[in-house]
C-alpha cells in the first residue's frame, strides 16, 4: 500500500512566546490550536518537504504514528494533492443544506421598539449611513411605526415556535431588544405572559434595555418570568456620563445605579453589565469600572470598543488597555469579555472541522431577529433585511437574503480574507463594522476596515500569548525523541 506523505499546511500559522520558549500553533482556517514546546516545532519543521511516517521513524526513538495522525487530523499537515478549496466549498455546502432545510436557527429577537429615552451619541441603532452622518432609514420611520404591535409579536413568536417544533425542539429563546425595549413594555409583558401559558414549549427569556423606565411592577415580572437583564454602565460617573446620556444631555449615571439597587432589593440581582468605550471616554475607563462590579458581587463584564468609531486612538493604546482591564477582572473572579476576543474564543472552543462555523451566532445563521414592522434581519445591531414575516419561508429559499450573508461570510470566500492569520476563527468580521464600512466613502472605508483587522489580529495574538503562559505547561506536546 503506498505510504502517505506530508507537508505542512500553508495555513499553519505559529504564535512564539519568548518568555515560555513555548509557542502556540493552529490553522488559519479550520483553528485546533496546540501548544508546542521547541521539540515540537523542530518536529513539525521535518514536514516543509513532503514525508512518510517511516522516513520518520528513521530519525525518531518512538513511534512518530500518533502525532502525525493527530497533526493530519487537524489539517496542520497535509497530502501534497490536499485539494483546500474544494473541502471548503464542501464544509459550505454543508451549512448552506442544513440552512436550506430550517436547522440552523435557534433563537429569535423581537425589536419591540425602535424609538428609546436616552440620547447616546455612539448607540449602535443610530450609526450614520454615510460620511455625512445621515441616519438609518429604520429611523425615519413615522412615529406610529416606532413600536411593534401585538398582533406582530404574536405573529413573529408562533412563527418561531413553529420552527423551533419542525426541529422537534421545545425549548426556545427570545431576546427583546433594539433601542429600548420599555418603551413598549405592554406588549413585551404580553409576549411573556403568552410565551408563559404555552404548555409544551419553553422559553429562556432575554431584554437589553438601559433600565430607566424600570419600574418596581416591571422589575417583579422580570423575576417571576426568569428574564436575563442585559443592562450597560459605560464606566464610574465621570466615563458614563460622558457618553451614555439623555436627550437633553444629562448623565445617567445615578439613575442605572438606582436601578441596579432597585434589582437587588427584589432578590434579583444583576450579575453583570456592558461596558462601552469610545473616544470620549476612552480616557477616563480604569479598573474602577471593575471594582465597582466586585462590591456588587457580580461575575462579568462585556466591554466593547466602539465597534467602528474608535480608529483614533492606536490600536496598541487600546490593547494595552484591554489586557490590563481583563487581568484584573479575571483575578476578581470575572469574566471580562466582548466582541474583540470573538477570533480567540472562536479559535479556541469551535472548528470547522467538526460543526458550523463563523463570526458570531447571527452570521451563522442561528439567529432571527424580527423588525417592529415583521421585517426579519440576522442581528439587532445590523440594518440588512432578510426577509419579512409575510413571507417567511421565502428566508430559507437559495436566493435569500440569508443564504447570500452565510455564502459570503463563510471562511475562504471573501477575497480580502484569504491568508489572514485569524481568516477562520474571525470569518470577516463583526456584520455591523461591515455595514457601516460599505457606507463610507473610499478613503474612510479602507481605514476602518483595515483598523478592526489589525485591531482583530493584534488582540488575539495578545490572548494566545496570555493563553500560552496560562495553560502551556499542561498542554505542551512534548512527545516525540528525536534527532534532528
Ligand atoms: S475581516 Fe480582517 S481580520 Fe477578519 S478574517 Fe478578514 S482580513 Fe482577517
Ligand atoms: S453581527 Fe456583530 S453585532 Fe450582530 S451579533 Fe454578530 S458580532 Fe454582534
Amino acid at each position: 500500500m503506498k505510504k502517505k506523505r506530508y507537508h505542512l499546511s500553508p495555513n499553519l500559522r505559529i504564535i512564539t512566546d519568548p518568555a515560555s520558549e513555548l509557542a502556540m500553533i493552529y490553522h488559519t482556517l479550520y483553528g485546533n490550536p496546540r501548544i508546542v514546546n521547541e521539540e515540537g516545532l523542530r518536529f513539525l519543521s521535518i514536514f516543509r518537504q513532503p514525508i512518510t511516517a517511516n522516513e520518520i521513524s528513521e530519525f525518531c526513538d518512538g513511534d512518530p504514528n500518533d502525532i502525525i495522525k493527530e497533526f493530519a487530523e487537524v489539517y496542520f499537515i497535509v497530502e501534497p494533492e490536499f485539494d483546500e478549496k474544494k473541502f471548503l466549498q464542501d464544509k459550505k455546502n454543508q451549512q448552506l443544506i442544513q440552512t436550506r432545510r430550517r436547522m440552523t436557527v435557534d433563537r429569535m429577537g423581537l425589536a419591540i421598539s425602535d424609538s428609546c429615552n436616552f440620547g447616546c451619541t455612539h448607540c449602535i441603532h443610530f450609526q450614520p449611513m454615510t460620511s455625512s452622518h445621515q441616519a438609518l432609514p429604520i429611523h425615519q420611520s413615522s412615529h406610529s411605526q416606532f413600536n411593534m404591535t401585538w398582533e406582530t409579536a404574536k405573529r413573529c413568536v408562533d412563527q418561531y415556535i413553529t420552527l423551533m417544533k419542525e426541529q422537534r425542539k421545545s425549548h426556545g429563546k427570545i431576546h427583546f431588544g433594539n433601542a429600548e425595549p420599555l418603551v413598549n413594555w405592554p406588549v413585551a409583558e404580553q409576549v411573556l405572559k403568552y410565551c408563559n401559558a404555552i404548555e409544551d414549549f419553553s422559553f429562556e427569556f432575554s431584554i437589553n434595555t438601559n433600565l430607566a423606565l424600570m419600574t418596581r411592577q416591571i422589575a417583579e415580572k422580570f423575576k417571576k418570568y426568569q428574564v436575563r437583564i442585559a443592562t450597560s454602565l459605560d464606566g464610574t460617573q465621570q466615563a458614563n456620563d460622558a457618553i451614555r446620556i439623555t436627550k437633553d444631555g444629562r448623565g445617567t449615571y445615578a439613575r442605572i445605579l438606582e436601578k441596579f439597587d432597585l434589582l437587588a432589593e427584589i432578590d434579583y440581582p444583576l450579575d453583570g453589565f456592558s461596558t462601552t468605550v469610545t473616544e470620549s471616554n476612552f480616557e477616563f475607563i480604569d479598573t474602577d469600572i471593575i471594582d465597582l462590579a466586585i462590591e456588587r458581587k457580580m461575575t462579568s463584564i462585556a466591554f466593547d470598543y466602539d465597534l467602528v468609531g474608535l480608529i483614533h486612538v492606536p490600536i496598541e493604546k487600546r490593547i494595552t488597555k484591554l489586557m490590563r482591564l481583563k487581568k484584573y477582572a479575571n483575578e476578581h473572579g470575572i469574566d471580562f469579555f466582548g466582541t474583540w476576543d470573538s477570533p480567540f474564543r472562536n479559535l479556541t472552543s469551535e472548528s470547522l472541522l467538526f460543526g458550523e462555523h463563523a463570526f458570531c451566532a447571527a452570521v451563522q445563521g442561528k439567529a432571527l431577529e424580527f423588525n417592529v414592522n415583521g421585517s426579519i434581519k440576522i442581528c439587532g445591531h445590523t440594518t440588512t433585511t432578510i426577509g419579512h414575516i409575510d413571507n417567511f419561508d421565502g428566508i430559507f429559499k437559495e436566493d435569500s437574503g440569508l443564504m447570500q450573508i452565510i455564502t459570503s461570510r463563510f471562511p475562504g470566500t471573501d477575497k480580502y480574507c484569504f491568508g489572514c492569520e485569524i481568516e477562520g476563527p474571525c470569518g470577516g468580521q463583526c456584520h455591523v463594522t461591515r455595514e457601516v464600512d460599505s457606507r463610507l466613502v473610499s478613503k474612510e472605508r479602507q481605514k476602518l476596515f483595515t483598523d478592526m483587522c489589525n485591531f482583530y489580529r493584534m488582540t488575539t495574538e495578545s490572548l494566545a500569548l496570555e493563553y500560552i503562559r496560562s495553560n502551556g505547561t499542561v498542554a505542551t506536546v512534548n512527545r516525540q525523541n528525536c534527532i534532528f
